[in-house]
């Protein structure tokens, strides 16, 4: 005899799709045009047509456990042939929330990240520590005049631990996300399955990573297809923003227990740290205005997103322009704007890094995941 299976559908998960940007998920009757003009899908089982019953379903647990939602690289291109207006693209978009929601602890922050009423409250936090922490070294309304010097306000050693801290969490986070996550992605492998795969964990991340880095499977994309070049140019800025995060890190650490000569903080301008700064400003700056003017331009043929994504383009806009201004206003010796500016360049930096695995952020991580596991079980992208 046949064995049963009993489907678990879960209406309040539905409903939350749907508050998610996935509200078109019922207009889907199957026609899987989508999963015939998606040119990343693999044919073998391709999506995202059967990740639209999942969501009319509301099969959660299928969902939170499905790879592909994380191999669509949301480019709409299955929005914009869908017959029905179902939206495939966004519907897909709120599966990974509602992932990233799942596999986040605490679980409270991640409902307040999703929620748009909460946003004062998230702004709130670092504001107040940073006003707090000021307090307590004596810099809270009492940053001597004269040359701006951001040390001033908060010393460099004060800095490190602040971010060293959002940061510490945000890992401790992913990690715990990850754990379970890539449980779970193998409690549906069969046995024999799973012996197929005899690549090492290590060399497919490599595999990934440099598939990542050319951006090999978004190039893919036809209705955004220039979504492709302005998220590499915004990975690259982060990229070069964060080696002279490291950079300036082993100036300072490395002269402080005598192994280099001591350099001056800020750096001159013929320093290559500075330029490298400044191209990677350039390329975050000008690849989120492309993100930002190309979801635009096609907000009404496909994947304009919701509040989850403009969260994170926001924020990144906020970190980009305030670190520009800082710097400029810093040249200019405005210490009644700089200090201001750069209080909230802080702010902006912090909201960035301790949420990130609460918002749109998170998606490298349980993407790269997701990939490295598909990869190892010998499902390849198209
Ligand atoms: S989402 Fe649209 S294109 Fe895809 S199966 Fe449903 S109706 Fe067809
Ligand atoms: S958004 Fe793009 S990558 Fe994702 S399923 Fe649709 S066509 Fe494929």
């Amino acid at each position: 005899m046949a064995e049963e299976t009993v489907i678990k559908s879960d209406l309040q998960f539905v409903k939350r799709l749907q508050e998610y940007g996935g509200e078109s998920l019922k207009k889907c009757f199957q026609c899987a045009t989508c999963s015939v003009v998606c040119n990343i899908s693999p044919d073998d089982s391709p999506y995202p047509r059967k990740e639209m019953i999942m969501a009319q379903w509301g099969l959660k647990d299928q969902i939170y456990k499905d790879p592909d939602i994380w191999l669509c690289h949301y480019c709409g291109d299955c929005t914009a042939y869908c017959p029905r207006g179902a939206n495939p693209g966004e519907v897909i978009g709120a599966m990974r929330q509602a992932t990233i929601e799942h596999y986040s602890t605490p679980s409270f922050l991640a409902r307040l990240v999703s929620q748009p009423k909460f946003l004062p409250l998230l702004i709130a936090f670092p504001v107040l520590l940073i006003l707090a922490i000021m307090k307590l070294v004596g810099t809270l309304g009492n940053i001597p005049a004269g040359k701006v010097v951001y040390s001033n306000m908060l010393p460099l050693l004060v800095i490190d631990a602040i971010f060293l801290s959002a940061a510490g969490f945000a890992v401790f986070v992913f990690l715990n996300g990850i754990r379970t996550y890539w449980k779970d992605l193998n409690s549906g492998v069969s046995p024999w399955k799973a012996k197929l795969s005899n690549k090492s964990v290590v060399s497919t991340l490599i595999e990934v990573l440099k598939e990542f880095i050319v951006h090999k499977h978004f190039k893919k994309c036809v209705t955004h297809y220039a979504r492709a070049t302005s998220h590499l140019m915004l990975v690259l800025g982060f990229i070069s923003l964060a080696t002279v995060t490291a950079w300036s890190a082993y100036y300072e650490w490395a002269s402080r227990f005598g192994l280099i000569p001591h350099k001056e903080s800020p750096f001159s301008l013929t320093e290559p740290i500075k330029w490298l700064a400044l191209v990677g400003t350039v390329l975050l700056l000008s690849g989120i205005y492309l993100i930002y003017r190309e979801r635009q331009n096609k907000a009404n043929s496909a994947s304009f997103g919701g509040y989850f994504d403009w969260l994170l383009i926001w924020v990144i806009i906020a970190v980009g322009f305030t670190g520009a201004l800082s710097w400029l206003l810093r040249l200019a010796n405005l210490a009644s704007l700089a200090y201001p500016m750069y209080f909230l360049h802080l702010v902006s930096v912090f909201f960035l890094f301790f949420y990130a695995p609460y918002t749109k952020m998170a998606h490298m991580v349980y993407r790269t995941t997701a990939l490295v596991f598909t990869k190892m079980q010998g499902r390849e992208l198209a």
